[in-house]
This record gives C-alpha cells, sequence and structure tokens, in this order.
C-alpha cells in the first residue's frame, strides 16, 4: 500500500440529491414467505387475502339474554310484562337442538349460535326469570341484538389488500379469516461491515488505540426498526485483500451491503477503493454535516452504502438514508416523523456551505442544541430529534422558532 496518499473529496452532492440516489437504487423486494401468523405483525402482505368464508360463520347471538320472537315482546314495559316460557340454554360453541316457538324463549350467551324460530335477543337485564317463566320487560324489533352471519366478511370479500403493512388490527382480521400463514415480502437482509483497524467487539477488552464498535450496533437497530435483517459480518481490518473477501461474502447473502468506516479520504480509507475495484462508485461525498464522507455503489448488483465512522455521522446518515432506502426495499410506506414547533433555547454557530442536522434535545418546552462532534455517539443519545440548518445559514439564534424533526 505504499505511494497511496490523501485525496480530498472535491466534489459533494446536496443531500436532497443523495437521497434520490439512494432511493433509485433501493429495489422493491420481489422474496416472498409464508409467515406464522403470531409473526406477521409489521410484515407487508404479497397477495390479497379474501375471506374463504363468511365471518361470523352463522347468526349468533349478541347478547346474554333471551332469544324470543321479536313479536312475542311488542308492548313490553316494567309495568306490563310479557311472561314467556324458557325451553333450554345455548352456549358458545353449541349446536342449537332446540326451537322457539310462539311464547317460547331460550337462554342464549354471547356468540351462541341463534336457535330456529328466534329473531331476537332480550338482553338479561330486560327481564326477570322465576323457574321456567321469563319476564320481559322491553320490546325488541326484529333482529335486535344478533350478529347477522358474514356480517363481519362474506365470503368472498377482500379481508386486506397484497401491499398492506400487517398491523395489529389487521393481524386480528386475517385470524378472523382463518389464515394461518400470510405470505408476505421477505424483509431485506442488510450486510454490516464494521471496518477499521481499532474497531473491538463491546465486551472484550481494549488494547491501546482500540475502541468499541459503535456503528455495527447502531445500523443494526436502524435495519430492525425499518423493516430489515442485519447480518453483521465479522469486523474487517484496513487492509484490501480482507475487505474485498468480506464485500465477495456480503453480496452472496445481502441484498444491501452497508460499510461504516473507511470511506473518508485518508491513506487507509479504502472503501471507495474497494468499491472502486467491485463495483461501480455513484457518488462520493454529500454536503452535509453531519456525514459529509459518504458513498454509494453498486456491487454485484447490489446497492452499498459507505457511511462514515464518526458514530453520530453514521447514524445520522441511517436516519437520512438507510431508513428511507430500506422502507422502499421492504415496501413500507415512508418513515413520516412528529415535527414540534418549539423556541431555539441557545444560539447554534453553523459551518456555512453544508446543509446541517442539528441534534436537540426537548425540555422545558424549546429546544436545547446538544450537538458536541460527529465523533460522539452522545451527540445523538441525548437528543430527542434534530433541527436542519441551511447550507448558507451561519447561526441561528436564541429564541427563534425551529422545527424539531423527532427520532
Ligand atoms: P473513518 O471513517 O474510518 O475515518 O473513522 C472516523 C472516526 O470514527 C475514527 O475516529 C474511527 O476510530 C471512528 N470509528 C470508525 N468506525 C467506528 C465504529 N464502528 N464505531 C465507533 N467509532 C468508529
Ligand atoms: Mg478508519
Amino acid at each position: 500500500m505504499t505511494g497511496r496518499t490523501m485525496r480530498p473529496i472535491r466534489e459533494t452532492i446536496p443531500i436532497g440529491q443523495a437521497l434520490a440516489l439512494v432511493l433509485e437504487a433501493a429495489t422493491p423486494i420481489t422474496r416472498t414467505e409464508p409467515v406464522p401468523l403470531d409473526q406477521a405483525h409489521g410484515r407487508v402482505l404479497a397477495e390479497s387475502v379474501l375471506a374463504a368464508a363468511d365471518v361470523p360463520p352463522f347468526e349468533r347471538g349478541a347478547m346474554d339474554g333471551f332469544a324470543v320472537r321479536a313479536d312475542d315482546t311488542s308492548g313490553a314495559t316494567r309495568e306490563v310484562a310479557r311472561t314467556l316460557r324458557c325451553v333450554g340454554s345455548i352456549f358458545t360453541g353449541m349446536i342449537p337442538s332446540i326451537a322457539v316457538a310462539r311464547g317460547e324463549c331460550v337462554a342464549i350467551a354471547t356468540g351462541a349460535p341463534m336457535p330456529d324460530g328466534a329473531d331476537a335477543v332480550v338482553m338479561v337485564e330486560d327481564t326477570d326469570r322465576i323457574g321456567d317463566e321469563v319476564r320481559v320487560f322491553a320490546p325488541v324489533h326484529p333482529r335486535q341484538n344478533v350478529g347477522r352471519q358474514g356480517a363481519d366478511l362474506a365470503a368472498g370479500d377482500t379481508v386486506l389488500q397484497a401491499g398492506s403493512v400487517i398491523t395489529p388490527s389487521r393481524l386480528g382480521a386475517l385470524a378472523a379469516a382463518g389464515i394461518a400463514e400470510p405470505l408476505v415480502f421477505a424483509r431485506p437482509a442488510v450486510a454490516i461491515l464494521s471496518t477499521g483497524d481499532e474497531i473491538v467487539e463491546p465486551g472484550r477488552p481494549l488494547g491501546p488505540g482500540q475502541i468499541y464498535d459503535v456503528n455495527g450496533h447502531t445500523l443494526s437497530a436502524i435495519v430492525r426498526m425499518h423493516g430489515g435483517v442485519p447480518i453483521p459480518l465479522p469486523r474487517a481490518p484496513d487492509a484490501m485483500e480482507a475487505l474485498m473477501q468480506a464485500v465477495a461474502e456480503a453480496a452472496e447473502s445481502a441484498d444491501l451491503i452497508v460499510f461504516s468506516g473507511g470511506s473518508s479520504v485518508g491513506e487507509r480509507d479504502l472503501i471507495l477503493d474497494v468499491m472502486r475495484a467491485a463495483g461501480e462508485v455513484i457518488f462520493h461525498g454529500i454536503s452535509v454535516k453531519p456525514g459529509k464522507p459518504t458513498a454509494l455503489a453498486r456491487i454485484h448488483s447490489r446497492p452499498a452504502l459507505g457511511m462514515p465512522g464518526n458514530p453520530t455521522s453514521c447514524l445520522s446518515n441511517g436516519y437520512l438514508l438507510l431508513a428511507p432506502m430500506l422502507r422502499r426495499m421492504a415496501r413500507l410506506p415512508e418513515h413520516r416523523p412528529h415535527v414540534l414547533r418549539l423556541r431555539l433555547a441557545r444560539r447554534i454557530l453553523s459551518t456555512t456551505g453544508r446543509h446541517q442536522f442539528y441534534t436537540v434535545q426537548v425540555a422545558d418546552g424549546s429546544a436545547v442544541p446538544v450537538f458536541k462532534s460527529s465523533g460522539d455517539i452522545t451527540s445523538m443519545s441525548q437528543a430527542d430529534g434534530y433541527i436542519e440548518i441551511p447550507a448558507q445559514t451561519a447561526s441561528v439564534e436564541a429564541g427563534e422558532m425551529v422545527e424539531v424533526v423527532l427520532f
């Protein structure tokens, strides 16, 4: 590696353009897989689901009370009760064998099949039972307190459209329709490769000059949050052969490769060389702070993101670029973060020429700046969100209204 020198990033692109290119490189997943219902939450349905049968599959009582002929209750009041003869009981899960004739009723539980002859249910609160005699104090009209067969879903109805994200309620609809294993789109597999001779996995002792791997973990979390499956690869040293080998491995199993570290302009920053050797670079350098030394490439027909090693830069790009890219690949709808309009608690000086994402904490109804430096993860971990400061703005004054985008 002799003769390698620093190669400054001469041309950067605006963040908007970087995002557009990243989205363009993101291909929605076409692989599908059946998943057990209890693991389907948050997944994206790959085919429309139709109801194979009526839900509910039979006419049922919708109240605990007495199944009656509505006619028999007309004019009933507390003072002038109608008296019916109770000829049996029907509980849930039973096949009713008793029919209700004129002047009769049957005790029925909520959810039990309606007996023949009855067309309404009087709720138990409107009755008084002594032995077989049931006094009814209020009239019911036909179908009152009766759940119609197919009222929820009729056979052939669309339960859910293809492309729906399975929320708890949609999971419930699938369950009601008897679907045990919905077909969903596979989650994008994301190879995560933390590079750097100095990087050590938390839990091991640190040697001189070493630090713990932060980015492998923050990136994995972002991947999980936005519908992907992280595949952490063993950390790679800053050496061309090792990196090329890791990339070849990543390309086999992953839909997207994310590198951290080595994306800048130092002598041992080799990610750009790896990208050039194994594929083609789409961009390198974004006029944004933090996160300038970021690259996008295509390697073995897969997109590859080269993230800066500085933990805040890396994670900031995780939110701004990786998350939207993944959501497109996973076929999830665009993430819409919450935005608060607050007063800035302290003046912020900003670098001109780069669009800045400045982290803030929400405290006492105002936005308190907490950004320290791109190298400090606490710039992010102590923040609730960020404000954007356009490239040409040199300062934002205390007391100014700012829009805080919450993480
Ligand atoms: P680089 O992008 O490789 O030039 O690294 C920039 C800075 O980020 C250096 O101080 C690295 O030690 C640090 N760094 C690189 N990778 C990681 C990582 N995975 N976790 C924490 N810090 C890192
Ligand atoms: Mg490095």
